[in-house]
């Protein structure tokens, strides 16, 4: 495919761009090094300034970045202006709480004064996927920039312009140039860039062999290194929650970004005594939702990013039928130009087929009944997946039974899976290790200098 911008609701190229030589993808990395000691000693102040000054920018753009976001990945509008609100708040966040989270930590021992003091650990490489093309980039960027580490992007393909512009912001808000700085790249290129003594670290966000490979390479050159993977979320329905709430949020939490969201609710699992009812309702939700152009404030649902995604997509349903799931409703792509899948509900899934546990990148549902709460969770982990989970229960020895017994990174009790710059995200088992946000996500990328004056 190259690294070009092809609009999913059309198929049109709007633009193509030639991947960085060599020399280039070097003056790059020169830069940032360079660049590095310097900005490692800014005051914190003066990085809250430019960070603030991001956000700003932000904000006012949020309209034509979201339009980009919209023309590039086909997300609908109305979410992708959300989206640069969003990543204007996590800037804003660590703004205001980086000194904090790095402050020297004081630890009593037998020294005369012992504590935890936090530096930066120079430039860093984030891979990620076009999804969320605005967030994922600030959810790393915030935190890595404040902390006084500088960043490098390797983009998804598909998204060049947002990454250009994502460097533009930082650009605008004062950052020196070489703080944040995008590199037009296949992800060929990424291996000897991550073997460069000049990248300290990495993080990716986007699907399982990406990760793998890009772990692998780091672990090799022994550098620390963050994964956001994929998941298969499940959103568990049990006899005593609201199901009003909880069907209006299972379509959401299915269809949010035309159901290409890590975190997107994957698997309903259902307590028998509601099935039918939940069931019934769900397929009315999905159902009325209006797919199409996603540049219309009307639309719920506009096209999968690339055809490649809507294959996938088709092939899956067709195994999922192919082993006796049933279609509730859905089930086909649209007959029309573009990327466009319906809205879609299977149940009757065998589990032993593979994508019973799957990642379904797109707007399929799968529904499962389940006798207890016992079931529940045992299908709810049947999966090599561990990112998100949701419950939806008004019982609290229930509710506590699934906070212990979910393998997830975060548990949602009557709510959908969101992230918030003031919550640690991330996953266990095959959906990565380590964390954003938070605290915790300002530390990943630190040395923790232990201090001990005798
Ligand atoms: P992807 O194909 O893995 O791509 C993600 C990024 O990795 C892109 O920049 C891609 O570059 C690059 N890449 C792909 N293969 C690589 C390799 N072998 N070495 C180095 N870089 C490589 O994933 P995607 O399809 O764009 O994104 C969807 C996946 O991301 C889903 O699995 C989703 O669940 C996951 N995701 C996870 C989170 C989370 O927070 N856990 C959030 C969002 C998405 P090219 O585009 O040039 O191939």
């Amino acid at each position: 495919m190259g690294i070009a911008s092809i609009d999913p609701t059309t198929g049109e190229t709007l633009k193509t761009f030639a991947a960085l030589s060599k020399n280039q993808i070097e003056e790059k990395l020169a830069r940032a090094a360079e660049t590095f000691k310097t900005y490692r000693t800014t005051s914190f102040t003066r990085r809250s300034e430019m960070m603030n000054h991001a956000a700003e920018i932000l904000e006012r753009d949020k309209t034509a970045l979201g339009r980009l976001m919209t023309l590039e990945m086909g997300k609908p509008l109305k979410a992708a202006v959300g989206e640069a609100e969003k990543c204007a708040w996590v800037c804003r966040y660590y703004a205001e709480n980086a000194q904090k989270h790095l402050a020297d930590l004081l630890v009593e021992t037998n020294a005369k004064k012992s504590y935890v003091h936090f530096q930066p650990l120079g430039p860093v490489l984030a891979v990620m996927p076009w999804n969320f093309p605005f967030w994922q980039v600030f959810r790393f960027a915030a935190p890595a920039l404040m902390a006084g580490n500088v960043g490098l992007l390797k983009h998804a393909s598909n998204v060049p312009q947002c990454a250009l512009a994502i460097e533009d912001i930082f650009r605008r808000a004062g950052f020196p140039e070489g703080a944040f700085q995008t590199l037009l790249i296949g992800s060929d290129a990424v291996q000897s860039i991550l073997e460069d003594t000049r990248i300290v670290a990495a993080t990716l966000t986007g699907s399982e062999p990406a990760g793998r490979s890009v772990a692998g390479i780091a672990g090799q050159q022994i550098k620390k290194t963050v994964l956001e993977l994929g998941g298969s979320d499940p959103f568990i329905v049990m006899p005593s929650a609201d199901l009003d709430n909880a069907v209006k949020t299972a379509v959401k939490a299915r269809t949010i970004n035309n159901g290409q969201s890590c975190i997107a609710a994957k698997r309903f699992l259902v307590a028998d005594q509601i099935y039918e009812e939940f069931s019934r309702r769900f397929v009315e939700g999905m159902n009325s939702l209006r797919v199409g152009n996603p540049m219309d404030e009307s639309t719920d649902i506009g096209p999968l990013a690339t055809p490649q995604i809507l294959n996938d997509l088709a092939v899956q349903v067709e195994m999922a039928v192919a082993s006796g799931a049933r279609v509730l409703t859905g089930g086909r792509r649209l007959d029309q130009p573009g990327n466009f899948y319906q809205p879609t509900v299977l149940d009757n899934i065998d589990p032993s087929t593979p994508v019973s546990c799957e990642e379904i990148f797109g707007p399929v549902a799968m529904l499962f009944r389940v006798k207890n709460i016992d079931e529940a969770i045992a299908i709810a982990n049947a999966t090599p997946f561990g990112l998100g989970s949701a419950a939806w229960t008004n019982e609290p020895a229930e509710q506590l039974k699934f906070i212990e017994g979910l393998e997830a990174g975060c548990v949602f009790i009557n709510g959908m899976v969101a992230s918030d710059p003031r919550l640690p995200f991330g996953g266990v088992k095959n959906s990565g290790y380590g964390r954003e946000l938070a605290e915790f996500g300002i530390r990943e990328f630190v040395n923790i200098k232990t201090v001990w004056i005798g």
